[in-house]
């Protein structure tokens, strides 16, 4: 459902995705490690479109990200088909980006009223669905600034989930909070990676969880994947040096 081919990025003179081959397939979850700097962000937020590539094809959901079909070739992709593309992932980060001046209500029903065009009515169902999907129910009315960290990032999963993406990216969405608030946000995590069709690309630091939800883990370093396979393998038995390597800051 995600395909990289040769994508190259860079940032001035530093090449931060040097010709990345990556795939994702319908309903997998991928977990992405490795070290700062090493472009796990960067792949995230090229999927979301914000920010360009400098050269390769990304295709989502069969269809190019970066660019469109136009008389049978590709030039680089309109502003309307980024915004269908779009509609296609959710995204958590690792600050939660809530608007501070909206309800928990309002941060969840203003994307499906203004981008998918739902009614109001529509919106407000959704939002008490997926606020209970977190377990955040009874906070509706409240606003991001009254909520503990992990209550936050429980509603910033619950506003992408309302927009009904396939596919579900997470960046480090526990690294900013205190440690106690950590286990109440993997959990909602852990039960999404139970659904079936749904796609999750996942950067963490949080090695057993990875363990538990992956079907795959990819090791970045330096804008490449050293090694990629079962999490069995990549975090318990590495093959490559720098793996291994990378792993021993984590015990
Ligand atoms: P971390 O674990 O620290 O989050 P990461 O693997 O997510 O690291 P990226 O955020 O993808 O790394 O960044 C990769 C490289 O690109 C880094 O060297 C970073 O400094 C650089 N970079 C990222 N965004 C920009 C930007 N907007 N302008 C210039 N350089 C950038
Ligand atoms: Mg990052």
């Amino acid at each position: 459902i995600i395909k990289f081919e040769k994508v190259i990025k860079r940032f001035g003179d530093i090449t931060v995705l040097d010709e990345l081959d990556f795939q994702v397939r319908k309903g997998e979850k991928v977990t992405i490690i490795g070290p700062s700097g090493s472009g796990k962000s960067t792949v995230l937020r090229i999927l979301m479109t914000l920010e360009t590539i400098n050269d390769g094809v990304i295709h989502v959901a069969g269809k190019p990200l970066w660019h469109e079909e136009k008389d049978g070739r590709l030039v680089p992709a309109g502003e309307e088909h980024l915004r269908e593309m779009r509609k296609e992932m959710g995204m958590v980060f690792q600050q939660f980006n809530l608007f501070p001046h909206m309800t928990v209500r309002r941060n969840i029903t203003e994307a499906p009223v203004h981008v998918l065009g739902l009614s109001k009515a529509k919106a407000a169902e959704r939002a008490e669905k997926y606020l209970d999907l977190v377990g955040l129910a009874e906070h509706a009315d409240k606003f991001p600034s009254q909520l503990s960290g992990g209550q936050q990032q429980r509603v910033a999963i619950a506003r992408a989930l309302a927009m009904r993406p396939n596919i579900m990216l997470f960046d480090e969405p526990t690294s900013a909070l205190d440690p106690e608030l950590v286990g109440e946000v993997l959990n909602v995590i852990q039960r999404l990676a139970g659904e079936h069709d749904l796609t999750m690309l996942l950067v963490t630091h949080e090695m057993q969880f990875a363990k538990q939800i992956s079907d795959r883990v990819c090791f970045f370093d330096k804008g490449r994947i050293v090694e990629e396979g079962p999490p069995e393998q990549v975090l318990v038995a590495p093959h490559e040096t720098r793996t291994q390597e990378f792993l021993k800051g984590f015990i």
